[in-house]
């Protein structure tokens, strides 16, 4: 049977530890503040800015939520950003995806200080690490990283092998597997004969968003298998790209849905929030 890569149990220690570290920094007078824009009233974005908030709060990180309408222009959203990458006070600034369709995605993200991006999805960010200098990188993959850390599963020499090549996943996952020393294969859906790809992975990491796409003949015996994917099905609960029930007699190693890279994903949020407010300290 497959070991069960918990990012419930790994993500309560990293907050616990980075409760401590804000605890630290607040002695030393600096409150780590993470700016949280949503505009609209997307109901699954709602819910996710909701739990960042409540996340921060639980270890100390203060949180500034702008809730802007649905009908905010291009203009009034560009000004909310640049008077937050003016403020001394502010580490992170989050705009929550998707935008309502008035407004330019990539013009957003560009225009967050590069210093502030805590998200990672600017070019300069993803420049960055792609010639491997520190910097912010995308919350998802930054978790995985510290999920396989956790359990000790080295990616050095290893054939990964990414399902999806989202700028929030797979791009940045390929990025950080790199710089990691992994070998990496990124697929998607235009990838022949995946099946056969998938099944030469060391690590096999699927983020497609396709419930149950992945099952045990696309896994080769004793992988670590890493399931991003959450959809909720019909019955109302969350289902995995991966079929875990037959994957996991052959794998070595799953991540559950939920329960796996999820609460993974919010406590490096907070961890990269941390890690910008340090530099207030330590330039
Ligand atoms: P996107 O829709 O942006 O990207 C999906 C990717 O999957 C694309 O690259 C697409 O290929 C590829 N794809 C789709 N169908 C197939 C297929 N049949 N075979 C091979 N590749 C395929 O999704 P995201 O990256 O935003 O999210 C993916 C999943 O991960 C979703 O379920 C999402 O909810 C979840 N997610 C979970 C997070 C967490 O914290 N646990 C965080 C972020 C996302 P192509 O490029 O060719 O279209």
């Amino acid at each position: 049977m497959a070991t069960r890569l918990d990012g419930k149990v790994v993500s309560k220690r990293i907050l616990s530890e980075l409760q401590q570290t804000v605890t630290g920094l607040a002695q030393q007078g600096v409150t780590p503040t993470l700016a949280v824009i949503l505009v609209g009233s997307d109901p699954a974005s709602q819910v996710y800015v909701r739990n960042k908030q409540r996340r921060a709060e639980e270890i100390g990180v203060r949180p500034l939520m702008f809730k802007l309408p649905e009908e905010t222009s291009q203009k009034t959203l560009l000004a909310k950003v640049a008077e937050l990458n003016q403020d001394p006070d502010v580490d992170g600034i989050l705009v929550q995806l998707p935008l309502p369709k008035q407004l330019d995605e990539r013009v957003v993200i560009n225009a967050i200080d590069p210093d502030k991006d805590v998200d990672g999805f600017s070019p300069v960010s993803v420049g960055r690490l792609w010639t491997n200098e520190p910097t912010v990188v995308a919350s998802t993959p930054y978790g995985i990283m510290a999920l396989l850390d956790a359990y000790q599963i080295d990616v050095t020499g290893k054939r990964v092998v990414i399902v999806g090549r989202s700028n929030i996943v797979g791009r940045p996952l390929a990025g950080l597997m790199v710089n990691h020393d992994a070998t990496v294969t990124i697929a998607h859906s235009k990838t022949r004969d995946l099946k056969a790809l998938t099944r030469e992975a060391d690590i096999l990491v699927v983020a497609i968003g396709v419930p149950h796409f992945i099952g045990a003949d696309a896994v080769k015996p004793g992988a670590t298998v890493i399931d991003v994917g959450i959809s909720r099905g019909a019955d109302g609960k969350l289902h995995g790209d991966v079929d875990a029930d037959a994957v996991e007699p052959v794998a070595g190693a799953l991540t559950p849905v939920p329960g796996g890279v999820g609460p993974m994903t919010i406590a490096s949020l907070m961890a990269q929030t941390v890690e910008l407010a340090k530099r207030r300290l330590h330039g």
